[in-house]
């Protein structure tokens, strides 16, 4: 599959693993928007959230639950953070395997869009 984050998932393509589970991993975005960025994916290859089952569905809390973890691990979550998923061409999706980015370490800007 030519898909970059299963090739992370699979090893295949080397990178910082900061969290694993039998769901999901974690890793650094490789261009970090803000001190700390990490991106949170499902091992299974979801193009994007608008491809998500309703079955599927519990997988998204996992992820935020984790990204919650990662933020107390990270010394941000007093200081507050963002996590956010891009969903396909208007949502700004680049990579299509469904991710969830934790921003924090600085201040973000209330601008959404
Ligand atoms: P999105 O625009 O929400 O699809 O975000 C995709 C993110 O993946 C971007 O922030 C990229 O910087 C990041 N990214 C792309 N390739 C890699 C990679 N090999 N390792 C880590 N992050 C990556
Ligand atoms: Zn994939």
């Amino acid at each position: 599959m030519d898909c970059i984050f299963c090739q992370i998932v699979d090893g295949k393509i080397p990178s910082n693993i900061v969290y694993r589970d039998e769901k999901v991993i974690a890793f650094p975005d490789i261009n970090p928007l803000a001190p700390t960025h990490l991106l949170i994916i499902p091992r299974k290859h979801i193009p994007s959230l608008d491809q998500l089952s309703e079955a599927e569905s519990p997988l998204i809390g996992h992820m935020v639950n984790v990204a919650n973890q990662l933020a107390k691990r990270e010394g941000i979550s007093t200081r507050g953070y963002r996590v956010v998923i891009n969903c396909g061409k208007e949502g700004g999706q680049g990579v299509y395997h469904l991710h969830l980015h934790l921003l924090g370490g600085r201040q973000l800007s209330n601008a959404l869009g």
